[in-house]
């Protein structure tokens, strides 16, 4: 076999995962030859699109404001939500080394993060989510590749990971890449990680394992075709949790940008186009997202001034919803519903029996009883928003080093995997199961894994 160059370790995406897989491999042996390849012209996948928000437990940032947390209650926290599934070894895992990966972040990859303190988000039990000052994934991206870039580690953009390589005994010893001008290029290494997010952009897969999402919209990168799974499958790998995803209640119409869950955590409520409630929003913006997908939209999310601004303060891209006319405020429930269209007596029933709800303390009808900063009250605001699915959660079944495993338990030489490419976190199937943070969790932790695992594997 002819190879153009040779590797110690390959990336494919260079997304959340395959930064953070390319920097711990290199830092793990600065003599090793490592690579990125990526098939966008630039940095553009899910992570560039994400709130950039990682759960850790017992970090040294909890420490400091006070919270006590510990990898096991992470783990009760995140298996109360999912229930049984096929990966909880990796839950396991993943919640054991979340406070060395946080630190490992800002301390060696030069990552700025801070622990989050005024939201925890569905399914925490105390605050844990750890993201940029700015809550954009974007910025923890940028933060990524300058240290890639500082560690001479180099991404070739254009250049699509067409196949694998792979050796007379099964091991995988390479990869073909084609650019967009058709240029092919063949690339040996030990060791050649697949960081190329799930199949949440290709109807086909979706069709297959996710059916009940697959005509939704989607809110993630288009660069997420799924090619990892179809390699897997056909070198023999074992597929896990593959009917799982991370759908959202809301994102903005027409803007296409997210509204905050805090929103919803502050006393906010969703209403469907007659101003009837339809659940618990407090089960969550995956969860909820499923119920809505049940009903005729459009939906409108509503809150009150305060909520909306005590939210604006802490987050961007909501103050910048709200600056772009997002966010429409109303004075009275007869503006609300004049403006939405909406019976007045019916959205007017819907508002005070949340107000009569969030007063009382006591449940209401859907089983809701965490108002926030309690009853909502004039002036009112609102937002259009639609469900949407965000990224698939199932992948290839890995070991906790990250190996790509067979359905006999053994692995294939030379083959590594993380984020989207790899089974998640979030249970068997659906959009319940999902906790704030398993999409980044899988993403940057199996990427350390992986980095370091695949520099190891070539050693042995
Ligand atoms: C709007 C939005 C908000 C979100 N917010 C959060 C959050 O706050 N917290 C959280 O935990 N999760 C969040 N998620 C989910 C999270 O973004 C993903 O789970 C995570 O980013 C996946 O990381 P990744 O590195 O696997 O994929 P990506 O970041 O998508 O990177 C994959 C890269 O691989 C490249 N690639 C694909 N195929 C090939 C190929 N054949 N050859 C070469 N390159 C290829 C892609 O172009 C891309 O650059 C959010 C998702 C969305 C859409």
């Amino acid at each position: 076999m002819h190879f153009d160059a040779e590797f110690d370790v390959l990336v494919v995406g260079a997304g959340g995962c395959g930064l953070t897989a390319a920097i711990a491999a290199k830092s793990s042996d600065q003599k090793i030859q490592v690579a990125i390849l990526e098939k966008t012209n630039r940095l553009m996948g899910n992570t560039m699109l994400s709130s950039g928000s990682i759960p850790a437990a017992n970090t040294r940032f909890q420490r400091a404001a006070g919270i006590q947390d510990s990898p096991e209650a992470m783990i009760d926290d995140l298996n109360h939500i999912t229930g049984e599934h096929d990966v909880t070894d990796i839950t396991h895992k993943l919640a054991f080394i979340s406070a060395e990966l946080i630190e490992w972040l800002v301390d060696v990859a030069n990552v700025d993060m801070t622990l989050v303190e005024t939201y925890k988000h569905i399914g925490h039990s105390v605050h844990r989510l750890h993201s940029p000052p700015s809550r954009r994934g974007a910025d923890l991206m940028h933060d990524l590749s300058r240290t890639a870039d500082s560690m001479e580690i180099p991404i070739a953009y254009g250049n699509a990971v067409t196949e694998l390589v792979v050796s007379a005994e099964g091991a995988v010893t390479g990869l073909v890449t084609k650019t967009i001008d058709g240029r092919v290029t063949t690339l040996s290494a030990k060791s050649v990680i697949l960081a190329t997010n799930g199949f949440g952009a290709n109807r086909e897969l979706l069709s297959q394992f996710c059916p009940s999402i697959s005509h939704a919209n989607y809110g993630g990168s288009p660069s997420s075709q799924g090619e990892a799974i179809t390699w897997g499958v056909g070198l023999g790998a074992a597929l896990a949790n593959m009917g799982a995803y991370q759908a959202h209640a809301s994102l903005a119409e027409p803007h296409g940008s997210l509204v905050t869950w805090t929103i919803i955590e502050k006393g906010g409520i969703i209403v469907d186009s007659r101003g009837c409630r339809f659940g618990n929003e407090t089960i969550g913006y995956s969860a909820f997202a499923e119920l809505e997908l049940e009903q005729q939209g459009p939906f409108y999310m509503i809150a009150d001034s305060k909520v909306r601004d005590v939210t604006a303060n802490g987050q961007p891209e909501y103050a910048e919803l709200c600056n772009t006319g997002g966010v429409v405020q109303c004075h009275t429930l007869g503006e609300l519903a004049s403006h939405l269209e909406m019976n007045e007596n019916i959205i007017s029933q819907t508002i005070n029996e949340a107000v009569f709800s969030a007063s009382s303390g006591q449940p209401d009808k859907f089983g809701r009883s965490n108002w926030g900063l309690g009853p909502l009250s004039a002036p009112f605001c609102f937002t259009r928003i639609t469900p949407a699915l965000f990224h698939t959660q199932g992948g290839l079944h890995v070991d906790d080093q990250a190996r790509v495993l067979r359905p006999d338990g053994s692995h294939i030489k030379g083959l590594f995997a993380g984020g989207g490419a790899a089974a998640g976190i979030s249970g068997l199937k659906g959009g319940a199961g999902y906790v704030s943070g398993n999409g980044l969790l899988t993403a940057l932790g199996l990427g350390y894994l992986a980095g370091k695992s695949s520099v190891t594997d070539f050693y042995e």
